[in-house]
């Protein structure tokens, strides 16, 4: 993929500290760490290294090191690739289904109010729709079995959180803490047919996998959809779900953009992909290899990965020899200044 012409950091630098001044009545400690550390990714402030052929000695200008924070888009394309390429080697000879469960719209303040609790509830639930649902000889995940027992799980996820006192409401929603208008509030929601997704994938299994790719490591937007800044007013492409996934344009005010870009950042410490099943964290190592045996299948070299990703890709290649190109020298912000010509700032944020 081409390098975009511009990237959300650009927008971050551009909006500088004045953004932040000017909605200070919401904007908190969790929204400025995220900002700062885009606006730094992979510019001199975080440091940097330098690089040098394993082969012929060739050495790189300095690499400037990456912020690793999990909501820039700049640190997720290669964390996205070494997820996939991790989750192809688990794939089994045997067809699988594509499974997509959907909350109905009714509950989208709710969720933004209540994102750890709405998020997990919603990973589980549906988790345990498929264990349950798929365990019964009698029948193989039909949808209006899946749609019920998800919705009933989830429902009752939430009065559970209810009383549990796991729920904040505030704003429109702040009627909500009464248990009376809760129920009254939870009621329609099981009248209606919940959206379940079910079928084989087109092109088999890696196809899922690519495309689940695009979701699973982003957060907000990515950089390849932002198309023009001019006049502090932001054009970004986005897919019309309504409208048959229509490719359209969207201009708004740089505030806006950002305002909206923190209104997706994932709750501390939030586990976003989940494995359950045969592919559950603790048991997958045991599990896997008997899948595969029972399958005939060779087991796959299940490779620890690397909470900490390396600068560099590892496909970094000296452009004399072509062999690997490795760090030689680690540089702090300080140095990288002493070294550089005293005119050069990089970060306005
Ligand atoms: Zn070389
Ligand atoms: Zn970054």
């Amino acid at each position: 993929m081409s390098r975009p012409p511009f990237e959300v950091a650009d927008l971050v630098r551009t909006a500088g500290t004045a953004f932040i001044e000017r909605n200070r009545r919401w904007i908190r400690w969790t929204h400025i760490k995220v900002l700062l550390a885009i606006a730094r990714c992979r510019t001199a402030a975080l440091g940097g290294h330098i690089d040098e052929c394993t082969r012929c000695g060739h050495r790189a200008t300095i690499s400037y090191n990456s912020c690793r924070n999990r909501h820039c888009p700049k640190c997720q394309t290669g964390a996205r690739e070494r997820w996939l390429q991790a989750r192809q080697r688990e794939l089994l000879p045997s067809p699988y289904l594509h499974v997509v469960f959907t909350l109905p719209p009714q509950l989208a303040s709710l969720a933004l109010q209540n994102k750890k609790v709405v998020y997990g509830l919603l990973l589980r639930a549906s988790a345990e729709t498929l264990l349950e649902v798929a365990r019964n000889p009698r029948h193989f995940l039909p949808i209006p079995v899946l749609r019920r027992v998800f919705r009933g799980k989830f429902v009752a996820g939430l009065k559970r959180a209810f009383q549990h006192q796991q729920l904040n409401f505030s704003g429109d929603l702040s009627l909500l803490d009464q248990p009376k208008i809760f129920a009254a509030w939870l009621r329609p929601l099981f009248r209606k047919d919940w959206i379940v997704y079910c079928k084989p994938p087109f092109g088999g299994p890696e196809y899922v996998l690519q495309y689940l790719g695009r979701y699973t490591h982003r957060v907000a937007i990515s950089n390849h959809r932002l198309i023009s800044l001019a006049n502090g007013q932001v054009t970004f492409g986005w897919r019309d779900s309504a409208h048959n996934h229509e490719q359209k344009l969207m201009t708004v005010s740089l505030d806006e953009f950002l305002r909206r870009f923190l209104l997706h950042l994932l709750p501390k410490g939030f586990v976003r992909i989940r494995h359950f099943g045969f592919l559950a964290n603790r048991r997958r190592s045991t599990l896997l290899p008997l899948c595969c045996a029972a399958l005939g299948a060779v087991p796959p070299q299940t490779e620890p990965e690397t909470s900490t990703p390396r600068e560099s890709s590892p496909l970094w290649l000296c452009p004399n020899c072509g062999a690997p190109m490795i760090v030689v020298e680690r540089l702090t912000a300080a140095q990288i200044q002493l070294r550089s010509p005293p005119l050069r700032d990089t970060v306005a944020a």
